[in-house]
């Protein structure tokens, strides 16, 4: 094969490497982000082609459900918790959960993505008994529940250790911990954005306790915080190196990596983070390609950066679409793209658009079905119209 990139200037030699698919040191990784992004885009999407189906871009469908909005971390970048005293502060029973869970049923949804704030007040029989309910009423769904943020609080509030925590919930029904709350896993950047958030130790800790339960999980990432470009290359090692150990010891690891960009409307960090633009966003995505050599399966984030900057990262690292979502709250509430969930009609579109074949997954990436495209977004009565037409037409 051609190498994409002459090897002839240091920087060049630098992707030349990355492109034969050899592991880059943190000083490696760091030097990426201050060469051409076109060039960088190149040997990502050419990893990306080689480590996934070429032709293939995936999603999910499935729901996110936060079931309390009520938190006592107190992110400095959130704009999604309240107070219990706040008006509009709420925790779902276990029937409003199961009817959110009805709607994705009816939509052919497989998981549901349930968060919520870390809420004091709550016993460990609502975390259990909801995760009962779930899997009582609709046992075709996966229950991926709870951010590293909140099983800290339940190891601390209920005075169990990880393991019997753990073991707890996955008796009830858990099937997945999703990463979230990763954001840069650098207690610096970390104890600026929100004093009080969970540190980086313990994110790894409970992430690996969870894999090597066979628990599902995911990498994610945020920037915008301000941080440096050293500080997301030691993020990406630090999770670069938990991969390795999950697959080495546990034969599982995360199931794939998520990252988008801080949104600061509503928040304290508003016009003191810088967040971050389309080029950032993208440049960002594609040196993530580069430097998680042992995670294939890459998402680009439509509800931070919207659909157009989505379909564009098809083409600098990401494989995947993530998911419709159905209700995203914890993201838009901070901005976003003002968009709560996405349809298939248009995750199929923006795949097929931009030269994909969309596929609809499960939680590991694998394909359950391809959606007929012409059905979907309407091609075939397009083409029959454009027939019908020419037949028609005049001489
Ligand atoms: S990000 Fe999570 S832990 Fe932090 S304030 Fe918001 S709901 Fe609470």
């Amino acid at each position: 094969m051609t190498p994409l990139i002459p090897s002839a200037s240091p920087d060049t030699g630098l992707l030349a490497k990355a492109e034969r698919g050899e592991r880059l040191s943190h000083a490696e990784i760091t030097a990426l982000y201050a060469l051409p992004l076109p060039e960088v885009a190149a040997v990502a999407h050419e990893l990306r082609l080689r480590r996934t189906d070429p032709g293939t871009v995936t999603f999910l469908i499935d729901r996110n459900i936060n079931y309390t909005n009520i938190c006592n971390v107190g992110c400095n970048f959130c704009a999604f918790y309240r107070t219990k005293r706040q008006k509009d502060s709420y925790t779902l029973d276990y029937e409003q959960i199961s009817e959110k869970i009805v709607e994705l049923e009816a939509v052919g949804g497989s998981r549901i993505l349930m968060q919520g704030g870390v809420n004091p007040k709550l016993p460990l029989s609502y975390y259990t008994g909801l995760l009962r309910h779930i899997k009582a009423h609709h046992p075709t769904i996966r229950i991926e529940a709870f951010s590293p943020e909140e099983v800290l609080f339940m190891e601390k509030a209920f005075g169990l250790d990880l393991d019997t925590l753990l073991d707890t919930l996955i008796e009830a029904g858990l099937d997945g911990l999703p990463g979230a709350g990763g954001e840069i896993l650098e207690d610096d950047v970390r104890a600026k954005a929100a004093p009080a958030r969970i540190r980086s130790a313990d994110w790894f800790r409970i992430l690996d306790a969870a894999q090597r339960k066979g628990l599902y999980t995911i990498s994610t990432m945020v920037i915008g915080f301000g941080e440096s470009y050293a500080q997301r290359a030691s993020h990406l090692i630090k999770i670069r190196d938990q991969q390795d150990k999950a697959l080495r010891e546990y034969g599982v690891g995360f199931a794939g990596f998520a990252m988008w960009s801080l949104q600061t409307e509503h928040t304290r960090l508003h016009g003191k983070a810088p967040g971050a633009s389309a080029h950032e966003y993208l440049q960002q995505l594609a040196v993530a390609r580069i430097a998680l050599d042992n995670q294939p399966n890459i998402q680009a984030s439509w509800p931070a950066q919207g659909f157009k900057v989505a379909q564009a990262a098809l083409y600098y690292g990401a494989s995947d679409l993530g998911s419709t979502m159905l209700e995203e709250n914890v993201v838009s509430a901070a901005g976003g793209h003002g968009r709560h969930n996405a349809t298939v009609r248009e995750l199929v579109r923006i795949a097929h658009d931009a030269g994909f074949k969309p596929a609809i997954r499960n939680s590991y990436f694998q394909i359950l079905r391809y959606p007929d495209v012409g059905a979907v977004l309407g091609l075939n009565a397009a083409a029959e119209l454009d027939e019908a037409r020419a037949v028609g037409a005049p001489g």
